[in-house]
C-alpha cells in the first residue's frame, strides 16, 4: 500500500516537470511487467537505464510523429523530439518509411528479435538513454547511500523524508563511494561500451548505470503492475492532454498507443488465440459453458475480464463458453460471488496442469514460466484485478 501512495505521490507532485516523470515511472512498470518475478540480487533488483531509453523511444516516437498539436510540453521533451527526428532523417532506406508511426513497430520487432541493430538505432538509443540522466535521474536519490539501502530493502521510512520507491547505482563503484548525483552522473553519463553495430542484448549487457529497486517495492509493483501501468497512462493523458475526452487529437492516439505498445501486438495476439483455442478444445473435455455450465455445441474462448477492460491474452482470463453467453456477456464484468469462484478455480487448474506439463507451450505464448508459479493463487489475483478496475474511474482503459 505505502508503495502505490508512493507512485501516487511522484505522478502528482511537481505537475510542471513536464512528462518525463511519467515516462520514467512507466517505463520501471514496463520493466516489471516483462519480469514480473525476477529474482534479487543481494535484496535489489537492477533495472538498466538503457532499458528505459528503448521504453522512451516507444513511447515518443508515434507522437513525434504524428506532431504534438494537444499535447503539453516543455523545453526538454522537444529536444527529445529532436533527437528522434534526427535519427528518422538519417534514414536513407528508401524502401521503407520511417515517417510512419506504425514505423516503431518495425523498431521494436528488430529490438526484440534481438538482431543486430545498425549504427543509427544504437547511437538513438544512447542518445535518449543521456536525455534520462539529465533530465529525471537529477532528482533521484543515490542508491550506495547506506541509508538509503535500509529503506530500499525493508520498504520502511527510515527518516522523516516520504518513503524511497527507488534509487540510482553505478555498478563500477563500491558501495557507499559515491554520494552526490553530480558524481555518480560523470561516472555514467560516457557510454563505455561498444557503440555501432551490437544486437539489443549486447546493448543492455554493457549498461553500468541502473535504477536500483528493493524487493519490497518490486514486490509490491508487480502484484497490481497492470492497474498501475493503466493508471499512470490515465494520469499522463490528464496531465499532458487538456480535456483529453473532448480532444480528439491524432497526438492523443499517438501517446495512448506508443504507451500501450508493449500489450498489443496484433498479428501475433492472433496466433496466441488460436493457438490456445486448439489447447482449450483439447484440455476442456467435455466442454462446458463456464457462465450457464451447458454443454458447449458451438464454443468460444472468453476473455473473462474482459479485453476492452484488461487487454491481455493470457491463458488465466480465457474460458470456454457457448456463443450465447459470451455475445450476452459483452465487455461487462462478471461479479465473482461463491459458485462462479469456484467454477472459475475449476477451470483455472486444468489451465495449470497442462502448462506445468508443458511449459514450453507457455513460453511460445509470451507466457514465462514464472507465471506457474503466481498462478497457485491465481484466483485470487483475478479478484483483486476486477477490484482495482472497478476502483478506478476506468473510462480509458
Ligand atoms: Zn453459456
Amino acid at each position: 500500500m505505502e508503495v502505490l501512495i508512493g507512485i501516487e505521490s511522484v505522478l502528482f507532485s511537481e505537475k510542471k516537470s513536464s512528462t518525463y516523470k511519467f515516462a520514467l515511472i512507466s517505463a520501471l512498470v514496463d520493466y516489471i511487467i516483462e519480469n514480473p518475478n525476477e529474482y534479487p540480487q543481494n535484496g535489489f533488483h537492477n533495472i538498466p537505464i538503457v532499458y528505459l531509453a528503448k521504453q522512451w523511444l516507444y513511447y515518443y516516437y508515434p507522437l513525434m510523429i504524428y506532431g504534438e498539436k494537444g499535447i503539453k510540453q516543455g523545453p526538454a521533451q522537444i529536444s527529445l523530439h529532436k533527437i528522434i527526428r534526427e535519427f528518422v532523417e538519417k534514414q536513407q532506406d528508401k524502401s521503407f518509411s520511417y515517417l510512419t508511426p506504425e514505423a516503431i513497430l518495425k523498431i521494436k520487432e528488430k529490438i526484440e528479435a534481438d538482431e543486430i541493430l545498425d549504427k543509427e538505432l544504437t547511437s538513438l538509443l544512447i542518445k535518449i538513454r543521456y536525455q534520462i540522466i539529465d533530465q529525471p535521474l537529477q532528482y533521484i536519490k543515490i542508491a550506495s547511500n547506506r541509508n538509503l539501502q535500509e529503506e530500499l530493502t525493508s520498504g520502511v521510512k527510515f527518516k522523516e523524508e516520504s518513503f524511497a520507491l527507488f534509487g540510482l547505482y553505478n555498478n563500477t563503484l563500491l558501495s557507499g563511494e559515491l554520494e552526490d548525483y553530480q558524481s555518480i552522473r560523470s561516472k555514467s553519463t560516457a557510454w563505455k561500451g561498444k557503440r555501432g553495430e551490437m544486437s539489443w542484448f549486447e546493448l543492455e549487457r554493457e549498461e553500468t548505470l541502473f535504477i536500483q529497486m528493493g524487493h519490497y517495492t518490486y514486490r509490491e509493483l508487480a502484484k497490481s503492475r497492470f492497474f498501475i501501468k493503466d493508471a499512470i497512462i490515465k494520469r499522463w493523458l490528464e496531465y499532458s492532454v487538456e480535456n483529453y475526452l473532448q480532444n480528439d487529437s491524432k497526438a492523443i492516439y499517438a501517446l495512448f498507443n506508443g504507451l500501450n505498445l508493449h500489450k498489443k501486438e496484433p498479428e501475433r495476439e492472433t496466433l496466441k488465440m488460436n493457438k490456445l483455442r486448439k489447447i482449450a478444445l483439447q484440455i476442456f473435455e467435455p466442454m462446458h459453458c463456464i457462465y450457464c455450465e451447458k454443454e458447449i455445441k458451438s464454443f468460444d474462448l472468453d476473455h473473462f475480464i474482459p479485453w476492452s477492460k484488461y487487454p491481455v491474452d493470457r491463458f488465466w482470463n480465457l474460458f470456454p463458453t457457448c456463443k450465447s453467453c459470451n455475445s450476452k456477456k459483452s465487455d461487462k464484468i462478471v461479479e465473482l460471488e461463491k459458485k462462479m469462484q469456484r467454477r472459475l478455480s475449476n477451470y483455472l487448474r486444468v489451465w495449470l496442469s497442462y502448462f506445468k506439463e508443458n511449459p514450453e507451450e507457455l513460453l511460445i505464448l509470451g507466457g514465462k514460466e514464472a507465471e506457474l508459479l503466481e498462478m497457485d493463487s491465481l484466483d485470487k489475483s483475478i479478484k483483486l484485478i476486477i477490484e482495482q478496475i472497478k476502483g478506478i474511474n476506468n473510462d480509458l482503459i
